[in-house]
C-alpha cells in the first residue's frame, strides 16, 4: 500500500489534476493526508481550518462515524447491485428520505453520481417531459449569465462562465441565457438578499416574446450561484421567474448542488426562498461529499407523464451504472441521519447573523470592494490588479493556506462555505485570518 505520505515530488507527474493550475501546483505541492470534523491535516503534519467544507460538500465536516460506519458495513454487505431493472432496499429507502426534506411537492428522486450528471439528466427529463405531453416543439433552454452547471456538454451550454464554454465548439444549440443578477453599483456590501435586481427576471419575457413559449422547455438557475462568486438572489427575483415560467409552461429547475443540504438554514434553497421549482438537481452535501452521488428531485406533474405509456415500455431512457449504488444510498442516508442528529439542515440560520457581523467587518481593509453573504457562505470581493485578474485573490488563498485556513476563490473573490458544524470560534479564526492576509495583500 502506498503511504500518502511518503508520495515523493516525481510521483505527482500522472495525475492530471482538475481545474488546477497543474504546473503551479507540481513545483509546490499542497497535499491533505487526513481530515476529522473542521480540519484537514497536510503532509507534512499541520492542521488547517476547513473554510470551504471541501468542495462546497462536506455539510458535517469530516470523519463522521456514522457515515464512515454506514459505509464499511455496506462494503461486506452487498457491494453493487445493477440499477437497470433491478433494485436494493437502501436506494428506495434514501429517495423516501429525501423527499421527507424536500419542498411540499417534491416526490420523485431520479439518482446519478455528481451534480454535472444531475444536470444533464434534469434538461434532458425536461425536453422528453414536454415531448412525452405532446409539446415536442418545447426544446430551447434557458440558463444565465454566470451560472455554473457543471462541466457536461448540457451544463456548459446553459452556463455562462466563458472559460467553460469557449473552448469546446458550438455546444448545445437553441439556448439562451438570461443576464445575471449582479449589480455592484446598485447593491455592493448588501448584507444578505440585495434590493435591486428583480425586474432582471423580467427578461425572461423578453426570450419568449422572441422564441414564443411554445419552443421552450426549460429555465435553469442556481437560486444563489456559488461557483462564480456568491451572488445572492435580489428580493422578489426568484418569485417573479417562477411566476413567468408558469404563465408559459416553461419548467424552472433550481440548481441546488451547493444550497442543498442546509446551506442556507433550510433543506434546500427552495424553502429558503418559498418558491417552488418543478425540479431540483443535488450532489455535494448528499453523501457528505463522501461518496460520489447526485440526484434530480421532480414533482409528481414530471414523474407521472412518463407513467402513462404502455406497461413494458422504458419510461425514461436514460440512467447510470453507479446510479443508486448502494455505497452511495448507504452514505446518503447516514448523511442525512446525521444531519438530523445534529441539527444541521437549519443550523446555518442560527450562525447566520454571527456570520454576518463577522465578514462585514472586513469592509474597510485593503482591496476589499464588495461582502455578500448569505446562510453560512460568504463572498470577498477584491479589486483585482490590473493586467492580472484573479492574481491578488489567488495570492490571498495561498496566504490563507500558510497560515493554516483552506478558503477558495474564483476570480478576484473569496468563497466561504464552512461545514455546518462550525463554531463561532472557527468563524472568528477563519474571518481573522483572511483579515490579516488582506493587510500585508499586495
Ligand atoms: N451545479 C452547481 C451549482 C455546482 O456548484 C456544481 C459544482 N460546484 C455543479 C453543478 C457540478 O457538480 P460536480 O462537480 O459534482 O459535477
Amino acid at each position: 500500500m502506498t503511504d500518502a505520505r511518503s508520495i515523493a515530488p516525481n510521483d505527482l507527474r500522472a495525475f492530471w489534476m482538475p481545474f488546477t493550475a497543474n504546473r503551479q501546483f507540481k513545483s509546490n505541492p499542497r497535499m491533505f493526508v487526513a481530515a476529522q470534523d473542521m480540519h484537514y491535516t497536510t503532509q507534512d503534519g499541520r492542521q488547517v481550518l476547513d473554510g470551504t467544507a471541501g468542495l462546497w460538500c462536506c455539510n458535517a465536516g469530516h470523519g463522521r462515524p456514522k457515515i464512515t460506519e454506514a459505509i464499511r458495513q455496506q462494503a461486506g454487505e452487498l457491494d453493487y447491485a445493477p440499477a437497470f431493472q433491478m433494485g436494493h432496499p437502501k436506494a428506495f429507502e434514501l429517495a423516501n428520505r429525501l423527499v421527507d426534506i424536500a419542498p411540499e411537492g417534491i416526490d420523485h428522486v431520479f439518482y446519478t453520481n455528481s451534480g454535472s450528471e444531475s444536470v444533464d439528466t434534469a434538461l434532458k427529463i425536461a425536453i422528453a417531459y414536454h415531448r412525452a405531453r405532446g409539446e415536442g416543439t418545447r426544446t430551447r433552454l434557458i440558463g444565465r449569465e454566470r451560472g455554473y452547471h457543471g462541466v457536461n456538454f448540457g451544463g456548459i451550454s446553459v452556463g455562462g462562465i466563458v472559460a467553460n464554454r469557449k473552448h469546446y465548439g458550438t455546444l448545445l444549440t437553441g439556448v439562451d441565457h438570461l443576464p445575471h443578477t449582479h449589480q455592484p453599483d446598485l447593491n455592493a456590501f448588501t448584507r444578505g438578499q440585495p434590493q435591486h435586481g428583480e425586474d432582471l427576471a423580467d427578461e425572461l419575457e423578453r426570450l419568449v416574446a422572441l422564441h414564443d413559449a411554445s419552443t421552450i422547455a426549460a429555465v435553469i438557475v442556481e437560486p444563489m450561484a456559488g461557483s462564480t462568486g456568491v451572488l445572492i438572489p435580489p428580493k422578489g427575483y426568484l418569485k417573479r421567474l417562477r411566476e413567468i415560467t408558469k404563465k408559459h409552461g416553461i419548467l424552472l429547475i433550481f440548481d441546488e448542488v451547493i444550497t442543498g443540504f442546509g446551506r442556507l438554514g433550510s433543506p434546500f434553497a427552495a424553502q429558503h426562498y418559498d418558491v417552488l421549482p418543478d425540479m431540483m438537481t443535488t450532489a455535494k452535501g448528499l453523501t457528505n461529499g463522501v461518496i460520489p452521488m447526485g440526484a434530480v428531485l421532480c414533482t409528481s406533474d414530471i414523474h407521472d407523464a412518463f407513467m402513462t405509456g404502455p406497461e413494458n415500455m422504458i419510461e425514461l431512457f436514460h440512467g447510470y451504472t453507479y446510479s443508486g449504488n448502494p455505497m452511495a444510498a448507504a452514505a446518503g442516508i447516514a448523511t442525512l441521519d446525521t444531519y438530523a442528529e445534529d441539527g444541521l439542515l437549519t443550523r446555518a440560520a442560527e450562525l447566520a447573523p454571527y456570520w454576518e457581523d463577522a465578514l462585514h467587518s472586513l469592509k474597510g481593509l485593503p482591496h476589499v470592494i464588495d461582502i455578500r453573504n448569505t446562510g453560512l457562505i460568504g463572498g470577498i470581493e477584491l479589486e483585482p490588479i490590473a493586467g492580472a485578474p484573479t492574481k491578488r485573490a489567488f495570492q490571498a488563498f495561498l496566504d490563507c493556506y500558510d497560515r493554516g485556513v483552506l478558503v477558495r476563490t474564483t476570480g478576484d473573490i473569496i468563497a466561504l462555505s464552512p461545514p455546518l458544524i462550525i463554531e463561532k470560534s472557527h468563524i472568528d479564526t477563519l474571518v481573522g485570518t483572511i483579515a490579516d492576509v488582506l493587510k500585508q495583500l499586495d
